[in-house]
């Protein structure tokens, strides 16, 4: 059996059955389908940060409604935050981050830097916003690397050898050539879903997959 390595070739072939898959089965959620102000895209993100898309997705709107701004959140209590937060989940965590970062937005007058090391420093940011942000808003290619991501990609080409997602030099590196594409949105949403419910966490729908043919864990 051929399995996928890491080729151009093999990459593009990817990129092509990705989009083609996501035209036709791709999940439609309120921060993919209406056009969101920078507030609304980071937020968006945070809440999907350890959390399925779906849960988000019922939440996302009345969020929105009742803290319509950076100065909203910064200015509700903390507990009221966390009460509000609470039918999602982690919502202790969840609060105290939103709230730190809106204290930061609030501070920069909601701007956001251009350059990437600049855009990672801001606190409580992260890679992973920082990624959303470069990706969505800056409309950079740029990886949605989360568990789900990981997961699809290190089945198909082959594990990655550092524990922590973010540090992990060859699954960094592996996701921005896949994204690295002018419908790099569209990509990222697309493994993503593929991720959520084709190749999922626990019993992969392997038989019914296309990837099968070249994918390493299957081949396995
Ligand atoms: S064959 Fe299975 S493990 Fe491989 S990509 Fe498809 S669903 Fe995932």
């Amino acid at each position: 059996m051929y399995v996928a390595e890491i080729t151009t070739e093999n990459i593009s072939e990817l990129q092509s059955f990705l989009l083609d898959w996501y035209r036709k089965f791709g999940r439609k959620f309120p921060w993919r389908m209406s056009k969101l102000n920078n507030y609304q895209i980071i937020i968006a993100e945070t809440l999907l940060q350890r959390t399925k898309a779906e849960t988000v997705s019922r939440f996302f709107n009345s969020f929105i409604k009742d803290f319509p701004d950076w100065k909203s959140l910064m200015t509700t209590d903390i507990e009221s935050l966390e009460k509000y937060l609470k039918p999602i989940g982690l919502y202790k965590q969840r609060a105290k981050r939103l709230q730190s970062l809106a204290n930061e937005m609030v501070k920069r007058k909601g701007r956001l830097p251009k350059e990437r090391d600049e855009l990672e420093s801001i606190p409580f940011l992260g890679q992973y916003i920082s990624n959303a942000v470069e990706l969505i808003i800056l409309k950079r290619p740029s990886p949605l690397l989360d568990v789900n991501m990981a997961r699809l990609l290190e089945r198909y080409f082959g594990a990655r050898t550092k524990a922590d997602i973010r540090y992990d030099p060859y699954l960094q590196r592996l996701s921005l050539m896949i994204v690295n594409h002018p419908k790099s949105k569209e990509i990222n949403w697309a493994i993503l879903d593929y991720a959520g419910l084709v190749c999922k966490a626990h019993k992969p729908l392997c038989t019914e997959c296309t990837l099968s043919a070249r994918c390493k864990f299957f081949s396995n």
